[in-house]
């Protein structure tokens, strides 16, 4: 009998020139967190998204997020809004900083922060006493967030959004690439992101002092001294040069798998999009999604878990939607404004196999499985 394969839910995927800078960075002996390959990767990602940005390569998203605050003012008892419905790691750093987050729940259109209840979260902080530091806006799965809203609300109170872009690299919103549009955006190159470097993100900043400030930061927070004088407390933070060299790689195959991972979301929806138990989330005009993951909304917590377990028992990865940060155990002390859409969706929704990887006949195994267990 033939084993099948494991199926993941997104691996990474190279194209095939990582090797070669990897190996320049041995032969040239840059085993550093710094060297030619670091800036060649910044450069390669400033001309991708292609506007007047300033990118620092960094050794997580997370390190960015936590050096974006920093940049931004954020510090000890300050209140900073977050997303709610994202990964821990966009809300984590604002711990760090010993600042408070205030989750604001999404809307439907995208499952990104409302504009809503995002001005009302201001609204009521202000009158609280305290006006909000930043504002942390996601683009979810790919999904741009609805960045004018945002912005004309983060314009009229004075607050900066950091762009957390860590899942929407290769998105567009009206023709503008997801990373530019905060005061400072970031990236991420994990494992299972839309392109890695292994582990590794970037800071994205609009300004060319943040950027410098970044690096600053990121590299023990050096005075400019003969031997090692400190005024500020610094992070080890820098992307190592190896790392990059993957990166250089990666970026050149990086619209290939923007077009991969999408080719997979109209495979589901073309198969799928039909079943009344199935509803996919379309973008809307004007915005462009990586598609870094294809995600279904079912009817029911327990038809979400039917087809999860299904496809489990056929070696298949798939996971349920993020768990809301204001539903998890650490933040269940922070304020959050909610109309419980994020609660729903965590509830119904589920993540397919979306690895820009994926061949067709792995495609068909998950759509094979998913059909069975819905008509049986
Ligand atoms: C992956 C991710 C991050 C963190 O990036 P790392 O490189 O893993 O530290 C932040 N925010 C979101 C939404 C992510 O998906």
């Amino acid at each position: 009998m033939e084993t099948q394969t494991k199926i993941w839910l997104s691996s990474p995927h190279m194209g095939g020139t990582e090797q070669a800078y990897v190996d320049e960075a041995f032969k040239t002996n840059w085993i550093a967190p710094l060297g030619p390959n670091v800036t060649n990767f910044e450069d390669a990602i400033q001309r991708y998204i292609n506007a007047d940005v300033y990118v620092a390569a960094l050794s997580a998203g997370t390190a960015a997020i936590h050096l974006a605050l920093e940049i931004l003012g954020v510090s000890h008892g300050d209140e900073v809004i977050c997303q709610s419905f994202t990964f821990s790691a966009s809300a984590n750093p604002i711990r760090y900083l010993g600042a408070d987050p205030i989750f604001v729940d999404s809307e439907r259109d995208t499952w990104n922060i409302s504009p809503t209840l995002l001005e009302k979260a201001i609204l009521d902080r202000i009158a609280k006493g305290k006006k909000p530091k930043a504002i942390i806006a996601v683009h979810l799965y790919g999904m741009p967030c609805k960045v004018n809203e945002i912005q004309a609300i983060a314009d009229a109170y004075e607050i900066p959004i950091v762009e957390d872009s860590a899942e929407a690299l290769g998105s567009t919103y009206h023709g503008v690439k997801c990373g530019s549009f905060g005061e400072i955006g970031i990236l991420s190159f994990n494992g299972n992101k839309i392109i890695t470097t292994s582990g590794g993100g970037a800071l994205v900043a609009k300004k060319e002092a943040h950027k410098k400030k970044a690096i600053f930061l990121a590299t023990q927070a050096r005075d400019a001294a003969p031997h090692y004088e400190h005024s500020h407390v610094g992070y080890n933070y820098r992307m190592s040069n190896v790392l990059a060299g993957i990166g250089r790689g990666q970026m050149e195959v990086l619209d290939e798998r923007v077009a991969a991972r999408r080719a997979n979301f109209e495979f589901y929806k073309a198969r799928l999009g039909h079943l009344k138990e199935i509803e996919f989330l379309n973008e809307p005009e004007g915005y462009f999604s990586n598609r870094w993951l294809s995600c279904i909304l079912t009817p029911s917590y327990e038809m979400r878990e039917r087809i999860r377990y299904a496809l489990l028992a056929d070696d298949i990865e798939s996971r349920p939607l993020w768990k809301p940060m204001h539903m998890q155990p650490i933040f269940k002390k922070s304020p959050n404004y909610s109309d419980g859409t994020s609660e729903d969706l965590f509830e119904r929704g589920l993540c397919l196999p979306s690895g820009s990887n994926l061949i067709q006949e792995e495609l068909e195994r998950i759509v094979d499985k998913i059909l069975k267990e819905l008509t049986k």
